[in-house]
């Protein structure tokens, strides 16, 4: 029976098989790998992938598309919304130490679903996601860029990010809006000694005006914080690149410990 797609669970289908080849190109999956996809959808890309590593889990949270999903015997198919799943008990139960994850994303959530998979970071060996274009650019932006922000600084300082395939709206059945890009995004082995929150919270206060000067954004909070160190707040905060937040954020989780 053929499925109408859902505009609430972003259901934008590929169907052009040379975009498709290119992406299962770019993942290049291996026999017996532990491969995750997030929304398989009517399974464009799960098909090529799960040829590939001969067994595929897949997280999908619409209940039609599950159950399609499951007349497959290679496919290990979870139900679920995947800001839910919990990827490093998947990765113990996959007894996996690493998990290989994928997907075209559900565009109405790409921020929490890259939000949500920071947490599980320590189990990812690698993600190849689909997302806006325009997403994209944010996260791989250097500093003195328009699109530098927040994205990219909580990106970048954990994972090495490359922007691998421009994808135009003909490529899905139905069309989106917008164009979309593949990235490819994998952890850095030596990340910052940092806590995260402190990071996310300083970043925020920096970005939350970000054409002022940061003495008036930043300065504020870094004195109430008893930040004694240096730091030139005479800058915007799009001017400042990720490894000087990092090495900011460092020296505050320092002091708090
Ligand atoms: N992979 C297919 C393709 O490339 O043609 C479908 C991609 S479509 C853009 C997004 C998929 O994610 C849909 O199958 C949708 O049902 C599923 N989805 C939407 N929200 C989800 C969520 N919160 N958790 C898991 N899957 C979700």
């Amino acid at each position: 029976m053929k499925h109408i797609p859902r505009k609430r669970f972003g259901q934008n289908f590929l169907t052009d098989h040379g975009i498709i080849d290119s992406i299962v190109a770019a993942i290049d999956p291996k026999p017996g790998q532990p491969l995750v996809e997030i929304g398989p959808g009517l399974m464009a890309l799960t098909q090529p992938l799960v040829e590939r590593t001969g067994q595929l889990t897949v997280i999908e949270l619409d209940r039609d598309l599950a159950a399609r999903l499951r007349s497959k015997p290679q496919l290990r198919v979870i139900e679920s919304d995947v800001l839910k799943v919990d990827f490093t008990a998947l990765a113990a139960e996959l007894g996996a130490p690493k998990l290989r994850i994928a997907g075209n994303l559900p565009y109405n959530i790409s921020s929490p679903i890259l939000f949500h998979l920071l947490e599980h970071v320590d189990v990812v060996q690698d993600q190849h996601f689909m997302l806006q274009k325009e997403v994209i650019d944010r996260m791989v932006a250097d500093a003195g860029s328009s699109d530098y922000g927040r994205l990219s600084v909580m990106l970048q300082w954990r994972y090495a990010m490359e922007n691998v395939l421009f994808v135009p709206p003909e490529s899905f059945d139905p069309p989106p809006k917008v164009n979309s890009a593949v990235v490819r995004m994998v952890p850095r082995a030596q990340p910052a000694a940092l806590n995260p929150q402190l990071l996310e919270d300083l970043v925020r206060v920096a970005f939350s005006q970000r054409r002022k000067i940061l003495r008036n954004t930043l300065g504020k909070w870094l004195e109430d914080q008893g930040f004694a160190g240096s730091f030139d707040l005479q800058r915007r905060a799009e001017e400042v690149p990720v490894a000087e937040y990092e090495a900011l954020a460092a020296q505050l989780s320092q002091k708090e410990s």
